[in-house]
């Protein structure tokens, strides 16, 4: 199977037209992260961060027409920061009243079991959205007070919700249910929701889009490797199973998170160690992962560490790794046949040795990576897996940011009341 190229792949997003650009926002706790998309062509107009918001010196970088503007200054809160950022389109370009701003999405972190799509923004969905804090605490509250904020300072453009949770409300109740005490369970509304579901999405999509295939048609293996890392098994477009949990930190081995690990970790840190909820909850999400064993958490710094001999990285390595193919093991059995395997995001789109890791071993499962394939300086969507497996092993750039303006279009198209969100 080979790729389709570009200019013959059929862009289901052009029969909308043009509707001009979608502002996306991400707020996280301290920080507020733009993009100005063309949901039809796919690219990005201008992009900026605005970092350390609350501390003395906030960080404000602006890039638009390949020139990247910095500045360092105090952002005391989210609103500062949005208006800082509408500054930077006035001051440096582009002139949002000269882009068309079409709608403003919105990435939230937890939908829970209520928002299984895409949502136009009222006052009411902003209360439910808020209502979902205790299951996402570190998350959610940022994007709760990005959108109060968004929808004052930008009035006249509907306002789109679009939740990491949302791709996987289609799971299976067997995939999906702990087991635990059910009454517990439901009245704490403790499941498995899953997340980064706009990029598995998109890339499950993408690699059906690529390989000139429907997507019903494909078995696949997403694995979404940045600093935050998870798996998913899609059956026919429809994930069947996930590798986060009620919250990020299940599954896979991250950045700072530990992924799985026996519960009963706690209860023991809880007992013997003195550590309190708070303490465990910053070990296991802050502290854990390849910055736990190995002292960074970036897999550049990593490769240098492991080049220079260094063992605890080395063995970090090898952790990410063993979960990783333990991961590729039960999707295959869950999935049965495996047409592609999509590895995507900072470490999945660049680091030559874990996909290479990962897949050693696989050929007996008809999964194997060619070499040279891998290592090819290329950075667009690739096939890196020889031509005699059974299985395709796939490079695919996610692009969460397209993916939630193209979502937007999608609610504001259909202007998808909230009471038309079905339960999940
Ligand atoms: P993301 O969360 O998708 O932005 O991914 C961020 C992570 O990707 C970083 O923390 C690095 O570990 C990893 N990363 C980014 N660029 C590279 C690269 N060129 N080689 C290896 N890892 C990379």
């Amino acid at each position: 199977m080979s790729i389709v190229p570009e200019a013959e792949r059929p862009n289901p997003y052009s029969a909308y037209g043009a509707h001009g650009s979608v502002l996306v926002l991400n707020s996280g706790s301290s920080s507020l992260k733009y993009q100005l998309v063309n949901p039809v062509g796919g690219e990005a107009i201008a992009a900026g961060t605005i970092e350390r918001i609350g501390e003395p010196s906030g960080i404000v970088t602006h890039t638009f027409a390949g020139n990247r503007t910095r500045r360092e200054l105090e952002v005391p809160d989210h609103g500062e920061a949005l208006r800082l950022a509408l500054g930077m389109f006035d001051e440096i370009g582009p002139r949002l009243a000269d882009a068309g701003i079409y709608a403003v999405g919105h990435r939230v972190v937890h939908g829970g079991a209520e928002f299984s799509g895409p949502v136009v923004v009222d006052d009411d969905v902003v209360e439910r959205i808020d209502a979902l804090v205790p299951l996402a605490p570190l998350h959610n509250p940022a994007n709760v007070q990005g959108i109060r904020v968004a929808r004052e300072l930008l009035s006249d453009v509907p306002h789109v919700a679009v939740f990491d949770t949302a791709f996987f409300s289609a799971l299976p109740a067997e995939a999906y249910t702990y087991a635990i005490d059910r009454k517990v369970a439901q009245e704490h509304d403790v499941r498995r929701y899953g997340f980064h579901g706009t990029s598995h999405q998109y890339v499950a999509g993408k690699v059906a889009r690529v390989l000139g295939r429907r997507v019903q048609d494909l078995h696949t293996i997403v694995l979404h490797l940045g600093n935050g890392a998870s798996a998913s098994a899609v059956a026919g477009g429809v994930p069947i199973d996930t590798s986060m949990g009620l919250t990020p930190l299940e599954g896979l081995v991250m950045g700072t998170r530990s992924g799985d690990i026996d519960p009963a970790v706690v209860f023991h840190l809880a007992r013997n160690a003195g550590m309190g909820i708070d303490e465990l909850d910053t070990l296991l999400n802050k502290r854990s992962g390849m910055l736990g064993l190995s002292g960074v958490n970036d897999f550049r710094e990593l490769r240098r560490l492991i080049d220079d001999g260094d063992e605890d990285a080395s063995l970090a390595f090898d952790v990410y790794v063993h979960r990783l193919k333990k991961y590729v093991g039960a999707y295959a059995a869950l999935l049965g046949r495996v047409d592609v395997v999509a590895f995507t995001a900072g470490v999945g789109e660049n680091d030559v040795a874990v996909r290479a890791a990962v897949c050693e071993g696989l050929e007996g499962m008809g999964i194997a990576v060619d070499p040279e394939r891998n290592t090819a300086a290329a950075d667009g969507e690739r096939i890196i897996s020889p031509d005699w497996t059974s299985t395709l092993v796939m490079v695919i750039p996610t692009m969460e940011e397209l993916a939630i303006a193209r979502q937007c279009v999608e609610a504001v198209e259909h202007l998808r009341p909230s009471s038309s969100v079905t339960a999940g």
